[in-house]
């Protein structure tokens, strides 16, 4: 007996037993192999090898990806760090005193709440999330 993974004309995959490949295409020209999900007996062998291949690749691609992005990350914050000034938990009143004028105006960067970030952005002051750094690196106090 052979175990064929086939598919039916809408790609609903499913499994039959045959005694011989023989067998199998006899079977299918009588129209004897029915899809269990819609009866149709267009049946035709799913490529299985293919599949997997293909699945792996798209796994790699998603790591690879993944991996850049962790990477630009890192390139987006350690330019934050170098070129902005690290104010800490006092970014958002630093934040504001630099918008209203009372403070030198420059680049910072600090810690921020997702309530705070709100509140700065909606009195229109420009705010964005900073990439999380690498789970081993401490931010780089400037200051
Ligand atoms: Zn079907």
């Amino acid at each position: 007996m052979i175990r064929y993974s086939l598919a039916c004309a809408h790609d609903h995959e499913f499994e039959g037993w045959f005694d011989s490949s023989d067998g199998f295409e006899a079977q299918v020209a009588k129209h004897l192999v029915e899809c269990p999900a819609c009866g149709s007996t267009a049946v035709r062998r799913a490529p299985m090898a293919p599949a997997v291949v293909t699945a792996e690749r798209r796994s790699a691609t998603a790591a690879r990806m993944a991996a850049a992005m962790g990477e630009m990350a890192a390139k987006v914050r350690a330019h934050v760090e170098e070129t902005h000034d690290y104010v800490g938990r006092d970014f958002p009143d630093e934040a504001r005193a630099i918008h209203t004028g009372k403070a030198e105006d420059r680049p910072i960067w600090g810690e921020a709440s997702h309530d705070e970030a709100k509140a700065l952005a909606d009195e229109g002051i420009a705010v964005a999330p900073l990439p999380a750094a690498p789970a081993s690196s401490e931010p780089k106090k400037l200051n």
